[in-house]
């Protein structure tokens, strides 16, 4: 899951991001408004965050030009105001949700997750064979037994359920799973799938994880 930030206090930006990324999602900040809009617009995002008043372009204006060409990605705002009239305003320009600063985390968390679940349709557990991961614990089991991933190898992990019985492109994986900044090193997805195919116990070569060379990996339901 990759979030993008827009917020243009350095002090909030990097919580956030730090915060989030121990959750494990990947996480861009943007510090002005036209930055936020042009990731928001190029690049792929399950959630963005914005704050309301930002530098060259509005939160409000990144909502409305995303919302044109983005029905679905959720989108929160981060924000000061909170006169009834600015938040119909901002939930009129597309926002799922708005949170008033300053808040707590957890509280964040808990909307972020709940507008992740409802984008998603799914239920709260994915399940590929006898693999069942809870996205809102992080818990995983195999053959009813706990596994213990880090945050990136549940991220990855996820990823791969959610898209089982299709192939997902390298590519894709890193766009999904690491942030804008991570060098791309094809090796790197080979280390976290081997451990991930280690921790589980399942076979490399006909496990419910299989490599496509040259392309990426497939999650399997056998
Ligand atoms: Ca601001």
């Amino acid at each position: 899951m990759r979030i993008l930030v827009v917020e243009d206090e350095p002090g909030i930006a990097g919580f956030l991001k730090q915060g989030l990324e121990e959750e494990s999602y990947a996480v861009d900040v943007a510090e002005d408004g036209r930055t936020g809009l042009d990731l928001a617009l190029t690049e792929e995002y399950d959630l963005l965050l914005l704050d309301w008043m930002l530098p060259g372009v509005s939160g409000i204006e990144i909502c409305r030009q995303f919302r044109n060409k983005n029905v679905n990605t959720p989108i929160i705002f981060l924000t000061a105001k909170d006169t009834v009239d600015e938040t119909v305003f901002g939930l009129q320009a597309g926002a799922n949700d708005y949170i008033k600063k300053p808040f707590h985390f957890e509280e964040l968390l808990e909307r972020i997750k709940v507008q992740l679940r409802t984008s998603e349709k799914s239920s709260q557990f994915l399940v590929l064979g006898d693999i069942q991961l809870d996205p809102s614990t992080y818990q995983v089991t195999s053959k009813g037994n706990p596994v213990d991933l880090t945050k990136k190898e549940f991220a990855l992990l996820q990823y791969l359920i959610e898209h089982k019985n299709k192939v997902c492109t390298r590519t894709r994986i890193i766009e999904s799973v690491w942030d804008i900044h991570f060098q791309y090193n094809s090796g790197v997805i080979d280390v976290f799938i081997n451990a991930i195919r280690k921790k589980l116990d399942i076979d490399q070569k006909d496990g419910p994880i299989q490599t496509v060379r040259g392309i990426g990996y497939i999650a399997k339901d056998q």
